[in-house]
């Protein structure tokens, strides 16, 4: 079949390789969409923590079973289900987590292998296009409730990418009040559509003012210092997106400091999310189906396998919403 592997940091290309083996409790799926997620784009450039080589990326997808020829998400971790954080519905921590896309092979191919109890059932009348924007969105939902983001609640988060855009329209249907903070002003222009039908503001400046809760989708250390200086006291700071590991001046250290201190003195919270939980899919199913047509316009275009090399600079370059790869 043909797939999209990454050989070796750098290295990333089309590869035709056999249809994965299905190990016990496992099914094949053939794979309808996978949408491209920065973090394919980080593996390729830079390795990630969780990454093992050579590896077909691709952990946002779904796609159809042989048997019933349905369309199911699969939620892309597998986890022991028997550990304290399985049990307690924290299954993103289980120490035994193996992710697709990341520790095993994922779903920018024709098919995936994945355990049977991962596939969450698509609703009827949801195209596969937006179905596999179900693992972002999910990761969100797993931010603010991680948060713990309430009514009314003014939450502020940093980053205009296709995962900052969910996360403020999953603010919204929560009833709570989203802003979003963007440095990069094509990336405000490329949102104008979702701007004008959401009514969700996206700014270049900080804006200054109080807010309840700030969450950073982007990876600049200074959405930490700053975003804390605008919380109001007893406010939360959710750490969605990883920091970027080179300090940008040495100012940096005293800012964090401050930062750090600023959090003591007024009761500050920090929380943070990483991955999501099948019940998190389940919950950002139920949201596709209600703001397909909102969702849709964070869809830049449907493409083919072989043109993901010449897309993924692109992504890395933050200069793109979300490209769809159909493999069949
Ligand atoms: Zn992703
Ligand atoms: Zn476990």
């Amino acid at each position: 079949m043909k797939a999209f592997q990454l050989k070796n940091i750098g290295n990333a290309g089309i590869a035709e390789i056999p249809a994965p083996e299905i190990q016990e409790g496992q099914v094949l799926l053939k794979v309808r969409a996978n949408a491209l997620c920065r973090t394919d784009a980080k593996m390729w450039k830079m390795g990630h923590r969780d990454l093992i080589l050579p590896r077909v990326l691709g952990h946002e997808f779904c796609g159809t079973l042989a048997s019933d020829e349905k369309l199911y998400v699969a939620w892309p971790g597998n986890a022991c289900g028997k550990c304290d954080f399985c049990r307690k519905g924290y299954e993103n921590l289980c120490d035994q987590m193996e992710i697709v896309g990341f520790h095993k092979d994922g779903g920018l191919a024709e098919y995936a292998a994945v355990p049977e109890k991962n596939l969450l059932p698509v609703p009827d009348n949801l195209p596969d296009k937006l179905a596999c924007m179900a693992e972002p969105l999910a990761c969100t939902i797993n931010a603010l409730t991680m948060a713990n983001v309430r009514k009314d609640e003014k939450v502020l988060i940093f980053g205009a990418g296709p995962v900052g855009l969910m996360m403020a329209l999953a603010i919204q249907v929560r009833n709570a009040e989203p802003t979003v903070c963007e440095i990069n002003p094509s990336k405000i222009q490329m949102s104008r559509n979702f701007q004008r039908k959401t009514g969700i503001t996206v700014t270049e400046k900080v804006p200054q003012g109080k807010w309840n809760t700030v969450i950073n989708a982007a990876p600049a250390l200074e959405t930490f210092t700053d975003g804390v200086k605008n919380l109001i006291s007893g406010g939360s700071f959710c750490i969605f997106s990883g920091f970027t590991k080179n300090c940008p001046q040495p100012s940096m250290a005293k800012e964090m400091v401050n930062a750090l201190n600023e959090i003591h003195y007024r009761q500050l919270r920090i929380s943070s999310a990483y991955g999501c939980t099948r019940q998190q899919i389940r919950l950002a199913l139920k949201i596709l189906e209600n703001q397909a047509d909102i969702l849709s316009l964070l869809i830049e275009k449907t493409i083919t396998i072989e043109e993901i090399p010449q897309i993924l600079p692109k992504i890395w370059a933050g200069q793109a919403l979300k490209y769809i790869v159909k493999p069949i």
